[in-house]
């Protein structure tokens, strides 16, 4: 793991806890939440709850199709959401971004609108062992719909992605690579900039899933080098039902359609119709425009406290955790990547990890218990689940403490 950074004095994590109206309450007869299960999905800073609540109250009308105040109220707010992700992310214009429900629709728009329309049989799709189904499932369908695989780059015992073999994967009959940027499971980051270089050196795009990583630490689609980022955004703050795609220009504009339907045209005729350019020509239909209101308020928030603050913190939850979990007989930790972000997976020897993650719930600490989506994974570890502990930056030591009294006296329950 990273040497670790110290969170500034200038973080206040009882004010930043104040701030997440849902941690503060309890559950089963008066416990206090203890919520580790953040890279399901984060809560939501009061100024996101507020901001969905004030489009309902005072702006609510559909976008782009009005020309009344309120029409163009919240179609500057919804293109505002989009200015503020794109400049979150240092896309190089905001009409490299389309908005989708999230990662899992902006993967499935790649496959279906880049993908499939030029694999042939023989072609491949490079993607890794230690993907979310997100990642993996959408290639499947492709490549069962025009004779292309799907080939998986290996992981090592800590849960690194073994880059020499992923390079050595980047054969010619390779059309696209697909990583990680942060493994949800075992929270490894993945050298995205390395990948990147190498899939150039060959002419390979390569597509990153950067669920896990934008919630934690600046991205910067430039820098990294890829060619097309999908993000969530319930996963940073923000409402269900939002997310994005980033994708380089030159493959927009060559990409058809992928939902045909109202805003996403120029001129529809029965001879003929033809597409407004992007990104909306890839949104089709009414989008889910107080979500992403809440999107640009929750990108606010994470810029109103910085990443180096988040980032120390959230090291700090991670290290302390990990120590204190490596202090209990029995306990097997799954993933010890030297770069990790807040995710820890482990095992208790002798008691199956939804029995575990029960018995926590009912002293108030919520994390998740089973595959989390990645049943190649679990394969590798041969293993069916895992308990996965996530923490976000408005954790805190005392919440681990809690956690890890709740594991010992669970612990003597099973044994
Ligand atoms: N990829 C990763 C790494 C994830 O953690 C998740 C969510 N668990 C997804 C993709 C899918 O995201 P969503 O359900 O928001 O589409």
């Amino acid at each position: 793991m990273n040497a670790q950074p110290k969170t500034p004095a200038t973080f206040d994590i009882q004010r930043i806890r104040a701030d997440f109206p849902v941690l503060s309450r309890t559950v089963h007869d008066g416990k206090p939440l203890v919520y580790f299960d953040n890279a399901n999905t984060s809560q939501k800073p009061v100024s996101v709850i507020e901001a969905v609540n004030r489009h309902y109250r005072e702006t609510n009308a559909n976008v782009a199709r009005a020309v009344h105040q309120l029409g163009e109220e919240s179609t500057a707010a919804y293109e505002g959401a989009r200015d503020k992700l794109a400049r979150f992310i240092n896309a190089t214009s905001r009409n490299e971004l389309i908005l989708t429900s999230g990662t899992t629709q902006s993967i499935n728009l790649v496959a279906y609108s880049y993908a499939l329309p030029q694999l042939k049989p023989g072609d491949a799709i490079l993607t890794t062992v230690m993907e979310h189904h997100a990642n993996i499932v959408p290639w499947q369908l492709v490549a069962a719909r025009s004779g292309a695989k799907v080939k998986a780059a290996p992981i090592d015992q800590r849960g690194e992605l073994i880059v020499e073999q992923f390079v050595a994967m980047l054969t010619p009959e390779v059309k696209l690579a697909c990583v990680a940027h942060v493994s949800n499971v075992l929270g490894t980051v993945n050298p995205v900039r390395e990948i990147a270089r190498e899939c150039k050196k060959r002419g390979i795009p390569l597509l990153v899933d950067g669920s896990q990583a934008v919630p934690h630490r600046p991205v910067d689609v430039q820098a990294l080098g890829c060619d097309f980022y999908a993000l969530t955004g319930h996963k940073m703050l923000a409402p269900t039902g939002t997310g994005a795609l980033w994708a380089k220009r030159e493959h927009l504009e060559a990409m058809p359609p992928f939902f045909g339907g109202g805003e996403m045209i120029r001129e529809v005729g029965f001879n003929g119709t033809t597409f407004a350019p992007p990104p909306h020509k890839f949104e089709a239909g009414t989008p889910n425009i107080a979500g992403f209101v809440g999107l640009g308020a929750a990108i606010d928030y994470y810029e109103s406290i910085g990443f180096d603050a988040i980032h120390a913190q959230e090291q700090d939850l991670l290290h302390y955790a990990t120590e204190r979990l490596r202090e209990i007989p029995g306990v097997r930790l799954f993933g010890e990547a030297r770069e990790k972000e807040a995710v820890i997976s482990f095992l208790l020897e002798g008691a199956q990890a939804t029995d575990l993650a029960t018995l926590l719930d009912l002293q108030g600490v919520a994390v998740r218990s089973g595959h989390h989506c990645a049943h190649p994974l679990m394969q590798f570890f041969n293993v069916p689940a895992t308990l996965r502990v996530s923490l976000a930056f408005y954790n805190t030591r005392e919440e681990i403490d809690v956690f890890i009294a709740a594991l010992l006296k669970v612990r003597k329950l099973l044994m």
